[in-house]
């Protein structure tokens, strides 16, 4: 592949894999305990090795990094902790050359409470036009000392903030629906659309080849800033009506943003983070003069549940009907506790976590992994408060353990932390030391191993062109039995703890590729597996 060119008839992201990288813990090449752009440049190899198309990238930009860089200080630079912009530059042209492309974050809801535009904010006083970049407002109630409304931080506690005015009083309010670090822009003032749009071309520019839109249902706030009165949720899923989540007016900037895009050779593609309710309401981001993507988190929040996998890919492929944009598939996130402990931990955990990801690379669309998740890493439950870092767990003292857990620097060799994630034993979340044998390195020469079942599936889900093919459901497939049909390969997901018989059509099929040994015995596949199968002509 060419550095920006696409396969054959572009549109190379709609059957991708992607892979995320949350840079601060992938790879550390100066030895500081942090992951840094150097690191992944040097690491893309292994990349390539499991066979991704793409990489996203979580922010690298300058920020204090009270969330983890989802506190934005110059969206247009690289934070010195993680390198420069001529590292960045490297790490696109060694990705093009290696045939992967490189997505980005952007995060267009709020900025870091250090962004120059914050601090002349708090500096200029009350009806400001510096204020009115973001969202200020009078207090209720004698001497305005009570918030303007009921909105809480997904982080926990008020979603406002009290500043103290240049002249030593008590002041205005700001509105920050993550930790207050993290203050809301007013996407109504046109200064605010107007620094994104030259973000965007800043980085088009640079030779990214696309963005991940950080809380892309965000933005824009009903004008009234109406309480919500217990009528919509704060977190999970936007509730129609909402007055802080999945506004109209967020559609235009969208519009806008895909001209931009276009404007580009290349095939540039944006992916939406919007955490909406109904499918209707999804469809609307991924219109076609808006997003090419958004993120579909069903199968996050899916139990380990035969019954919940079929309804969330079922909703999953529905909601985008008609719509022409592909279906995506996430089992993992840097936000989300890994999939090896949701679905119980320990050996269950792994086996029933490799088995949802094997039935994840044979649906159609487009595949998003967390990194570590093809190393069957588990959530890290027991750091220490002291190494803890993310302000969900400080802002709800310890009550909401936070993401932590899943953000642990990844291991790659040897027998002793950091496990080759830097050179030294470094690493800015301490590692479990049975990662040991979790390492790449040592899953690489096992052929067994959580990683070679990714690779081997991901190289057969392109030598197949899986992406072209019809899906349907395997008739005869139900109770703890998933089954869905791609052409003429079959895969089927027991997640039960019992044997379960595999439907007569496919008695004859041959196994491809499974996600345990001995998947089928006696015509009846393995609790806990997904097993891919080639059915022969005929029995279609
Ligand atoms: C990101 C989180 C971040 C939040 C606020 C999310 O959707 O994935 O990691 O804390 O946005 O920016």
């Amino acid at each position: 592949m060419s550095a920006t060119g696409g396969r054959p008839g572009g549109e190379w992201w709609r059957d991708a894999v992607v892979y995320e990288i949350y840079v601060r813990s992938f790879a550390d090449a100066d030895g500081d305990g942090l992951g840094d752009l150097a690191g992944i440049t040097q690491r893309l190899p292994a990349l390539v090795d499991l066979g991704v198309d793409a990489v996203w990238l979580t922010p690298f930009f300058t920020s204090p990094q009270a969330d983890g860089g989802y506190d934005v200080e110059d969206c247009c630079d690289v934070d010195p902790r993680f390198g420069t912009l001529d590292d960045l530059d490297d790490l696109v042209a060694a990705a093009h050359d290696l045939g992967l492309r490189v997505l980005i974050d952007i995060v267009p809801n709020h900025s870091s409470d250090h962004h120059p535009w914050f601090r002349a904010a708090l500096a200029a006083g009350p009806g400001s036009p510096e204020r009115a970049r973001y969202l200020f407002r009078d207090g209720k109630g004698p001497d305005g000392a009570e918030p303007p409304n009921d909105w809480q931080s997904l982080f926990g506690g008020l979603a406002w903030e009290r500043v103290t005015e240049p002249d030593g009083r008590a002041g205005q309010w700001y509105l920050h629906l993550f930790a207050k670090e993290q203050p809301d822009f007013d996407w109504t003032n046109p200064d605010v659309p107007a620094l994104f749009e030259s973000a965007l071309r800043f980085w088009l520019d640079r030779g990214v080849d696309g963005f991940r839109i950080d809380v892309a249902h965000g933005m824009f706030k009903d004008p009234a800033l109406p309480d919500m009165a217990g009528r919509f949720s704060h977190g999970g899923l936007a509730d129609l009506g909402n007055p802080h989540w999945d506004q109209d007016g967020i559609h235009d900037v969208y519009r806008s943003w895909r001209r931009i895009t276009d404007s580009y050779p290349g095939d540039r593609a944006f992916v939406a983070e919007a955490y909406v309710r109904s499918a209707e309401r999804l469809r609307r981001y991924v219109r076609p003069d808006e997003l090419h993507m958004a993120f579909n988190f069903n199968l996050v929040h899916a139990p380990w549940d035969a019954g919940a996998f079929r309804t969330a890919i079922d909703g999953n492929i529905s909601a985008l009907d008609g719509v022409g944009s592909p279906p995506t598939w996430v089992v993992s996130t840097h936000d989300s506790v890994r999939p090896v402990t949701r679905y119980g931990g320990g050996e269950n955990g792994v086996r029933r976590s490799r088995a949802a990801s094997l039935m994840l690379l044979a649906l159609p669309g487009v595949a998003y992994l967390y990194q570590g998740e093809e190393l069957g890493l588990p959530e890290v439950l027991d750091l220490p408060a002291e190494a803890r870092q993310d302000p969900v767990f400080f802002r709800t003292a310890g009550e909401r353990i936070g993401r932590d857990g899943c953000r642990v620097p990844i291991p790659w060799s040897g027998d002793a932390p950091s496990f080759g994630f830097g050179a030294g034993s470094d690493s800015w979340l301490p590692q479990p030391d049975e990662w040991a044998a979790l390492a790449r390195g040592r899953q690489a020469a096992d052929t067994d191993s959580t990683l070679s079942i990714y690779r081997a599936a991901i190289a057969l889900r392109k030598q197949l062109g899986l992406s072209a093919r019809p899906f349907a459901w395997v008739d005869g497939a139900d109770g703890d039995l998933v089954g869905f049909r791609r052409g003429d390969l079959a895969s089927l997901t027991n997640f039960g703890t019992d044997l379960v018989a595999v439907p007569p059509d496919l008695w004859s099929a041959d196994v491809l590729l499974a996600s345990s040994p001995d998947p089928i015995a006696d015509g009846r596949l393995a609790g806990g597996t997904t097993v891919w199968l080639t059915v022969p002509s005929g029995t279609m």
